[in-house]
């Protein structure tokens, strides 16, 4: 329910924010119409907090009228006419576990599109499995921002009621995601490493306590259930060239004063034009048991012979022998190369959640019990400084 009290002094700023043309100015005061979604962007803006807003409680709410999975589909940052943006990848592989999911549950998979130009995206998110697009089409979409994407995400799960949302946990996933579960008062589940459904419910999955355990998790009392989910960690299905997906346009009327943030000037670090380790296929990782940053310098040579990416433990990179931007694992990176090759790395928990999703991996390390194993395909119980050193004279010779 939406109030507005004895506060309101008539200044009508929150008429031009109302995405849905909800509001009128009756006597001098706010007075919203039935278009109005509670999607909060009057709160926001009313200078003298007005305007209230009251949530049901979460355990007396009718809950069967939420339906269908959504993905919410993250567009890169930079485009142009030439160049427009695209679909990242997180999206594709988000969309390959909703698939599941919706058929699971029996419902839709649905995609939701905010940009400010389309170029018929729906075809690549219809061949990843979506039934339905949500497109919302709009100048103010032109880039990412917390206010304006959140109030249009607000409004549409108003208005249509999804059962599931995915995010990726990426800088606008991790961004969005809780802007939009605090305004609806529902949950949200960060970093999940595995999604199913039981007895109708999204299970959740993500590691606690630094990793020791799995933690399950669901939320029977809220609509949506929300949840992100790392890049890498769930795998891309194979897309369906031709499989349609149903385009709903929807609109927004989004005026300029809801962002409060302006980007001023954007410094693009190009780097050095390196492959990043979340989209490298081959990786080849070392731990502490490399012991010395010169040592763990021959990783970069046999790397540079596999055409890969350096990769490292924690410990390596506590140890000084790689930067953080190189670490595998739960507070590092999630990767899933075609080959994984791990040197002198034990195999912590908080690690294999990091790379076990890579298609072939190799481990080698001197003790046969390091856990390291269990995930590996191939196994070599020896010494990395005699190993390394050969494959990369074999890998010189061409063998
Ligand atoms: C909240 C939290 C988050 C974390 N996040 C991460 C993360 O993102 N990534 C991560 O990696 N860790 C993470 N950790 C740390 C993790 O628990 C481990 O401490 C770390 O992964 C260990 O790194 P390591 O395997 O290189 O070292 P160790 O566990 O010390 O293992 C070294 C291995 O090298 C082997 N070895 C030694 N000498 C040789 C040799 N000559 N040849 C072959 N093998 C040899 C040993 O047998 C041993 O198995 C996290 C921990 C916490 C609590």
């Amino acid at each position: 329910m939406i109030e507005v009290s004895k506060k309101c002094i008539g200044c009508a700023k929150c008429v031009p924010v109302c995405p849905f043309a909800a509001i009128n100015m009756i006597d001098k005061k706010a007075t919203m119409n039935e278009a109005c979604t509670l999607c909060g962007a009057c709160v926001q803006v009313c200078p003298v907090q007005a305007i209230t807003i009251t949530r049901e409680e979460a355990s007396t709410r009718d809950l069967s009228g939420y339906k269908g999975v959504w993905v919410y589909v993250e567009l890169s940052e930079a485009g142009d006419k030439t160049h427009p943006k695209k679909i990242k990848q997180v999206t594709f592989e988000l969309l390959s576990e909703g698939r599941k999911l919706a058929d699971r549950l029996g419902e839709e998979l649905c995609a939701v599109l905010m940009t400010d130009k389309d170029h018929n995206y729906e075809k690549e998110l219809g061949a990843y499995g979506a039934d339905k697009v949500y497109l919302v089409e709009h100048d103010e979409l032109f880039e990412y921002n917390t206010d304006i994407f959140s109030t249009v995400m607000v409004s549409l799960v108003t208005r249509h009621k999804p059962s599931v949302i995915l995010y990726g946990a990426t800088i606008q996933g991790r961004d969005l995601a809780p802007r939009v579960a605090s305004t609806l008062y529902v949950g949200l589940t960060a970093d999940c490493t595995a999604l199913s459904i039981k007895d109708g419910l999204l299970l959740q999955s993500r590691p606690a306590f630094g990793g020791n355990i799995m933690a399950d998790i669901l939320a029977p009392n809220s609509r949506p259930q929300m949840a992100t989910v790392r890049p890498n960690v769930m795998k891309m299905g194979e897309p369906v060239h031709g499989r349609a997906a149903l385009t709903v346009r929807e609109s927004a009327k989004l005026d300029k004063s809801l962002r409060r943030v302006k980007v001023l000037e954007r410094k693009i670090d190009h780097g050095s034009g390196a492959v990043k380790i979340e989209n490298a296929n081959v990786i080849v990782s070392g731990g502490r048991g490399m012991k010395t940053r010169e040592k763990f310098h021959q990783l970069e040579e046999l790397s540079k012979l596999l055409g890969g990416v350096v990769g490292a433990s924690r410990a390596a990179v506590d140890l000084g022998f790689k930067e953080k931007t190189h670490q595998v694992g739960q507070s590092g990176t999630t990767v899933s190369p075609k080959l994984y090759l791990s040197f002198g790395i034990s195999g912590a928990v908080q690690h294999i959640v990091g790379m076990k999703a890579s298609d072939v991996i190799v481990a080698v390390n001197k003790d046969p019990n390091a856990p390291i194993f269990n995930v590996a395909k191939y196994g070599i119980v020896g010494d990395a400084h005699e190993i390394v050193p050969k494959l990369i004279e074999a890998l010189k010779k061409g063998k």
